[in-house]
């Protein structure tokens, strides 16, 4: 009697394991064949508002992007991956390389010495506005999401000329967005520096009140280039991840101090959608980094980093249709951090 019962006892053990572990693996299936119907979607339902933005033109090239193109990634923490729509698309970077420079340029000198160099407020002005180095009453750029501050960001990265400091910038970039494959577009690089004359005049006024120290053209050559950093939606929703997990990669090697991370994702929410940021805040309520090249990088802390393409742009510089569809994903699955 006593063995039967060892015997039914085993069985029933081994059931519920099984029927436990099954159970666990049919609910991972399901919820990501959710999470990827959910994500195709809100492509679809917001690739309507593609038609009321334009890409930018302003730099030769950017304007050859498919104005209807819309895409999505997400990466979450525990090493999930969701896609819908043009997801895999190239396009470069921009301003999403802002937030790049800006880790390397602390871990190259320091919390202290970079924000001597450039605020941590946000403007109110136009991305490449020019007006506030002068007319306001504080000598440096207001955060370094704009232009201008980001260029100062881009002078303080270390190397001995603009080729090894950008080449530091681009082994940076791929540590942390985990994209080996990441290169620059040439022909873009070759547009921002043909035309960015704003950019230029910024980066001599910044020299002359010394808020650049080194040499300005290398200066502007790491800025051009960081922004012609070409990728695709799982580039920047990686990028996302890496910040939703505090600065640690997917094997667990920290790269940034939890406070770095902060300050990162404190800057995104504050600044990094242009002069839209706090509109953006309410809508969204996810830290974002946007770039004219129709790139969203978003981070939601402990969860996920999501990546959207949307080159169709609207007055402020963001992607329009972008914004919506995060604005929507964000209802769904309650992301908002406020
Ligand atoms: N390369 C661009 C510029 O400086 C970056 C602009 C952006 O994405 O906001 O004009």
């Amino acid at each position: 009697i006593r063995d039967r019962f060892c015997i039914i006892n085993i069985i029933s053990v081994y059931y519920l394991k099984y029927m436990f572990i099954y159970r666990f693996i049919l609910e991972q299936i399901k919820r990501g064949y959710l999470m990827e119907e959910l994500l195709k979607e809100l492509v679809e339902k917001n690739r309507k508002f593609t038609a009321d933005g334009n890409v930018a033109n302003y730099i030769p090239e950017l304007d050859k992007a498919d104005k209807n193109a819309l895409g999505i990634y997400v990466t979450t923490l525990d090493g999930q991956e969701f896609f819908a729509g043009d997801y895999n698309t190239k396009f470069t970077i921009q301003s999403i390389s802002k937030i790049i420079s800006l880790m390397l340029a602390i871990l190259d000198n320091g919390e202290e010495y970079v924000f001597s160099k450039v605020g941590m407020e946000p403007s109110g002005d136009p991305f490449n506005s020019i007006r506030k180095l002068e007319t306001s009453s504080r000598k440096k750029p207001y955060n370094p999401m704009i232009n201008a501050g980001a260029i100062a960001v881009a002078s303080m990265i270390k190397g001995k000329d603009d080729r090894e400091k950008f080449l530091r910038l681009l082994d940076f970039a791929k540590l942390i967005t985990e994209d080996d494959t990441l290169d620059l577009n040439y022909k873009i690089y070759i547009g921002e520096s043909d035309t960015g004359f704003r950019n230029y005049s910024m980066a001599y006024f910044l020299k002359g009140e010394g808020i650049i120290e080194g040499n300005v053209n290398e200066a502007l050559t790491v800025y051009f280039k960081q922004c012609s950093i070409e990728g695709t939606a799982k580039t920047i929703s990686t990028l996302g991840k890496f910040l939703a997990n505090d600065g640690v990669l997917s094997n667990g090697e920290r790269i940034l101090t939890t406070r770095m991370a902060k300050i990162i994702k404190t800057l995104m929410v504050t600044c990094g959608m242009y002069d839209s940021s706090g509109e953006f805040a309410v809508r969204v309520g996810i830290p974002s980094k946007s770039g004219v090249g129709g790139g969203i990088c978003s981070v939601v802390p402990g969860k996920m980093g999501i990546g959207v393409y949307g080159p169709s742009l609207d007055k402020k510089g963001n992607s329009l249709a972008g914004g919506h569809l995060l604005a929507d994903l964000s209802e769904e699955l309650s992301l908002n951090i406020f």
